[in-house]
């Protein structure tokens, strides 16, 4: 064990280098906010990881730049590049792995700044990807490099990766990745995902989600006789019905012990995202009338999350059995249910090395406990932990969470730096030389 005297001087020095590195983590911050890597469709994956790949090799790290050929969303002409990045300590231990999602949501409206011009404004930088996440990102880098200048005899390996498509899934990012053993247990050991979960949390992991089309059948007849015909509309009113007087209700009594914020999510929710039915909508400018049919379609998309303490096959049932319920007691109900995508939930254990680590740096940077924390949307932790079978994994990283998607868009210089010194003390304690 160290002794506490040096150890005390080496953090100081460490958080004195990363207070000198302001102007360098401002100007790397404000780099990413410009290349705009809009996910739809995925643009410029390439040049932010030509980017990456020339910042971080100049920082002692080797790159590999990885395609993910094949994933969903991979084309020619929309590319998805990712970038993992690996320095080699002193001699053999632990991998440090930060994981940053590159890509950014649509701008929307409402902004009063340029969303891709990084303008630095009273200690905020703005910017669509400001906050989710290339403020975390930066702030990943400058942790990395300012510990390697400080301690250049570290044990075990660091790794950054800069990788596609978390806003749509993560398929063309980390779990193709994971898929070609990237995150596999043999060469990663801890893995920190600086998504901004505001600095003095740590997010131990995410509920899971179900989501499927259910499509009630009907038969198209003249809008004057709906006798003659059946109106799938109506039959999709009696599953709504349905969810509102079992389903919602028998979510709603569900709470998990994971510590889910914000708080009506610590309970099971579903959202219906959309509803279709009967003729396609015309574009505004068509002058016409609707011709008069009984619909004999009607279609909705749900987005179920569940909890921990439940299953995805007892999501589906629970939903499936409804649907059976209103075939045998409605007359003429029938239906179809496809399945779009299910994404288990994950949960890393309080006692784990990674999360038992920064909760200590955020003690001593901050002066304050740490406060754990689950998040109600998944992330790409649900890939490292299926597929990578790693579970000492956390989100942990600047920016306050409210801002993500937002028209002006910021990060905090200070939380940064905060955030910055946060992980440069953990690679400390996990990459003692
Ligand atoms: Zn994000």
């Amino acid at each position: 064990m160290a002794d506490i005297s040096t150890d005390i001087d080496l953090g100081a020095h460490l958080s004195g280098r990363i207070d000198g590195m302001r102007d360098a983590l401002i100007a790397l911050a404000q780099d990413l906010i410009r290349i705009p890597t809009l996910n739809p469709p995925g643009e410029n994956y390439a040049a932010i990881c030509d980017y990456l790949d020339r910042r971080l090799k100049a920082s002692g790290f080797e790159t590999q730049l990885i395609r993910a050929t094949g994933a969903p969303g991979d084309s020619d002409r929309f590319p998805r590049w990712n970038i993992v990045a690996r320095r080699e300590g002193a001699r053999a231990g632990d991998c440090v792995h930060f994981n940053s999602h590159t890509d950014v949501v649509e701008v929307g409206q409402g902004w009063t700044c340029d969303p891709f011009g990084g303008e630095l404004r009273d200690g905020r930088i703005y910017g669509r990807g400001a906050c989710d996440m290339k403020g975390g990102l930066a702030t990943s880098i400058i942790a990395a490099e300012a510990f390697i200048a400080e301690c250049p005899d570290f044990a075990g390996a660091i790794e950054i990766s800069g990788t596609a498509d978390e806003e749509s899934g993560g398929y063309g990012g980390v779990a193709y990745l994971a898929e070609q053993g990237f995150f596999a247990p043999s060469r990663v050991q801890h893995v920190i995902i600086p998504e901004p979960l505001n600095k003095d949390r740590i997010c131990l992991g995410h509920r899971g989600g179900w989501w499927a089309e259910i499509e009630t059948k009907g038969e198209i007849a003249h809008g004057s006789m709906p006798f003659l015909g059946d109106c799938a509309i109506r039959h999709m009113g009696a599953v709504l019905d349905a969810f509102e007087e079992t389903l919602f209700p028998a979510m709603a009594a569900r709470y998990t012990e994971m510590p889910v914020v914000p708080d009506g999510a610590r309970q099971s929710t579903m959202n219906i995202n959309s509803v279709h039915g009967g003729q396609p909508e015309q574009s505004s400018d068509y002058t016409g009338l609707p011709a008069h049919c009984v619909p004999d379609s009607c279609r909705i998309v749900i987005d179920r999350r569940f909890l921990i303490e439940e299953n995805v096959d007892s999501v589906r049932t629970e939903i499936t059995e409804l649907l059976e319920g209103l075939k045998a007691t409605r007359p003429d109900f029938d239906y179809t249910l496809r399945e779009i995508n299910r994404v288990i939930p994950s949960m890393t254990d309080r006692a784990a090395p990674v999360v038992t680590t920064v909760g200590a740096a955020i003690r001593s940077v901050m002066g304050k406990d740490p406060t754990y924390v689950a998040s109600p949307g998944s992330y790409d932790q649900k890939h490292i932990d299926r597929i990578g079978k790693l579970k000492n994994c956390i989100a942990y990283g600047p920016g306050v969470l409210e801002l993500a998607h937002k028209p002006d868009e910021w990060i905090g210089v200070d939380d940064m730096l905060d955030s910055a010194k946060v992980m440069a003390h953990s690679l400390r304690t996990l990459l003692a030389p």
